[in-house]
């Protein structure tokens, strides 16, 4: 199978999967035992906390050890809004959020919390004249990604950050589970900012949430206290170790990845906008490509390319605020014929030239395939 569906999630570095099993082997031990192994198995789950904020430019920050970027996306909103309530209600957010986010905030609404959606550009970036006009004295939270995982749409957080700080009272959470070696940008500033490893090539079970004041959190889950007390259970050592390994590697090559996929994304577009019923998402992120064929359904063409063994991935519909349509895509104003047709096609550093080539040979024949249907 030719894989472009790494927006879901990648294939681990060997290093990273290496790291996990030899950490598993020599340091299985628990990280709060306050034996020799156990204080050994907690130095080595410093080593690497100190080295993924340093990597991250995030020296000043804390860092807690989650399972995933939607376990790191729960305590920052639930935890927050819990202490925040005597100070306002509303929240606000974009319009092209993660369901663990979107699903998050529509639960608390039944909290009586009122949630307020920022208008998006027409390049997929939140309005940020909207955003200043939602301002006021009632907001307590604002939460907006640093990079769309449909269409790839890179927001512009260091402005949220600079327009923020005449808000001292605000949150500033950000999504960043899409953005780790995709962009450059910096959240310095932003309260607290959520990663996923099986993101961006490491294993999968491990991610953090990363927090600018310590103080300010509550837990939402309870138990032995470990992670600050902001995440009880048993620490994930093997996983924390190896997320680090994998940050490090993805940063190193960053530059040269996006350079190349970027060069992809070129010619994926090039080859298919002459198409008649083909209409192309505008060009972000460089590792998506987001197309809609115009007449069909986006899963009859994943299955279409599955068949000649190449792996996409629909623009689902997520189960959240807008029902079966996704709302990335209604976000931009596409029409329903767009977003029911369309198709994600992500690379990561493993797609290559012949990669790319195989899949401009397999949309050109399955849109030759769909014949009539296209309109
Ligand atoms: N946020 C975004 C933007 C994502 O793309 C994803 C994964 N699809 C998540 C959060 C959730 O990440 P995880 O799988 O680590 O829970």
């Amino acid at each position: 199978m030719i894989y472009f569906d790494n927006a879901a999630t990648t294939a681990p570095y060997k290093e990273a999967l290496g790291t996990y099993i030899t950490v598993s082997e020599k340091y299985f031990y628990n990280t709060a035992s306050i034996h020799q192994s156990g204080k050994d198995a907690a130095k080595l789950l410093e080593a690497a906390r100190a080295q993924i904020l340093d990597l991250m430019g995030l020296k000043t920050y804390d860092l807690v050890f989650t399972a995933s970027a939607t376990e790191s996306n729960n305590i920052a909103i639930q935890s927050m809004l819990r202490r925040k309530k005597q100070f306002g209600s509303t929240i606000l957010t974009s319009e092209l959020e993660h369901p663990s986010i979107v699903n998050v905030l529509e639960a608390m609404k039944k909290d009586g919390f009122t949630v307020k959606y920022i208008n998006t550009n027409e390049d997929g970036t939140v309005n940020l004249d909207h955003l200043k006009s939602l301002l006021d004295s009632d907001v307590v939270f604002v939460t907006v990604m640093a990079l769309n995982n449909i269409i790839g749409s890179i927001q512009p957080i260091e402005e949220i950050i600079r327009m923020l700080k005449d808000y001292p009272k605000v949150h500033f959470h950000v999504d960043a589970t899409q953005a780790i070696g995709k962009t450059d940008l910096n959240y310095n500033g932003v309260d607290t900012i959520s990663i996923s490893a099986h993101k961006f090539n490491g294993v999968k079970g491990i991610g953090g949430l990363f927090i600018r004041d310590l103080a300010t959190m509550r837990p939402i889950q309870y138990g032995g206290g470990h992670e600050y007390n902001v995440r009880s259970g048993t620490v994930n050592l093997p996983g924390a170790v190896s997320m680090s390994k994998a940050l490090r590697l993805t940063l190193g090559e960053a530059r040269e990845v996006k350079e190349r996929l970027s060069q992809f994304n070129e010619k994926i577009r090039t080859a298919v906008q002459d198409l008649e019923f083909i209409y192309l998402q505008p060009k972000a992120a460089s590792y998506i490509v987001n197309m809609s064929f115009i007449g069909a359904k986006g899963e009859v063409v994943v299955n279409a390319l599955s068949k000649r063994g190449i792996a996409v991935s629909t623009t689902s519909a997520c189960a959240s605020k807008l029902a079966t349509l996704n709302e990335t895509l209604l976000a931009l104003n596409n029409e329903d014929k767009i977003i029911e047709g369309s198709i994600r096609i992500s690379m990561g550093r493993h797609t290559t030239e012949d990669d790319v080539n195989k899949l401009i040979t397999a949309l050109r024949e399955v849109y030759e395939e769909l014949g009539d249907v296209l309109k």
